[in-house]
């Protein structure tokens, strides 16, 4: 049954701790950046920041509201970007057994790059040009194959993220969206069935990203007759 995050957003201070725990782990470069008058930086995920904390500021009935979105690739159960790769050049992208992360490996420098981005309903993927790999969250397999938690969830300060066999995770986020849903009767799960990285989302996903859920109307629409469900029903 694999892995699974589980992501409880209701918590997230945006302290980006799990950013920069990325960072340090993967020994990934630094953005030089400016103001943009956001505290969210940089101002996207690229190739070599995998993992972004999103600030938003939204009204939810009449009040406004700070929604944090530490967004990271999903770990699709049934990866959309794998299959796309998989029609070009096979192994390309991998899914680990055991776990069931999705492995970017040194083959996707061969692969077109705005193809297997909008592959994603989730918008992931990007490339390094200093390498020409495509790269994005590899769940941190080394650390996680030696019986480690990935770093951005060891470091986080709240308990937003956790990480363990998918049915454990299953069954604390369904218990704690229960309890978020006596206050916040919109809350969810994003797409629990489709991912490996649980999102509760406190208000309506597209409050916190227009890629939060796959049928958001994001990268699925760009993809015309390549929508993620009919990669999926291709199989
Ligand atoms: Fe980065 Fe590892 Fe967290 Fe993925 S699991 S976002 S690679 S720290
Ligand atoms: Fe691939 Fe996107 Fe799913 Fe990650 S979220 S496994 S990049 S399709
Ligand atoms: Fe949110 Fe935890 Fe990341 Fe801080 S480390 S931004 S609290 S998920």
């Amino acid at each position: 049954k694999g892995k699974t995050f589980f992501i409880d957003q209701t918590r997230c201070t945006a302290c980006r701790g799990c950013q920069a725990a990325c960072k340090q782990w993967k020994k990934l470069a630094a953005d030089e950046t400016v103001n943009t008058g956001s505290y969210q930086n940089p101002p996207d995920l690229n190739g070599h920041t995998f993992k972004l904390v999103r600030f938003n500021e939204v009204e939810v009935d009449g009040k406004l509201k700070w929604v944090f979105f530490p967004e990271q690739c999903r770990h699709c159960l049934e990866p959309p970007c794998k299959m796309m790769a998989d029609a070009f050049i096979p192994g390309a992208i991998i899914q680990d057994e055991a776990t069931g992360a999705v492995l970017y490996t040194e083959k996707t420098k061969d692969l077109d790059y705005q193809t297997i981005r909008e592959a994603c309903p989730y918008d992931i993927p990007r490339k390094e040009e200093s390498t020409g790999l495509l790269t994005k969250c590899n769940m941190c397999i080394d650390r996680v194959r030696a019986g480690m938690l990935p770093a951005c969830v060891k470091t986080c300060p709240t308990f937003t993220m956790h990480f363990g066999d998918r049915d454990e995770m299953l069954a604390i986020a369904r218990a704690r969206l229960a309890e978020v849903q006596k206050t916040s009767p919109a809350a969810l799960l994003a797409d629990s069935d489709l991912v490996r990285v649980l999102y509760l989302c406190e208000v309506h996903p597209s409050h916190y990203h227009h890629h939060m859920v796959a049928d958001a109307g994001g990268a699925t629409d760009r993809i015309g007759p390549f929508s993620r469900r009919a990669l999926l029903a291709m199989r």
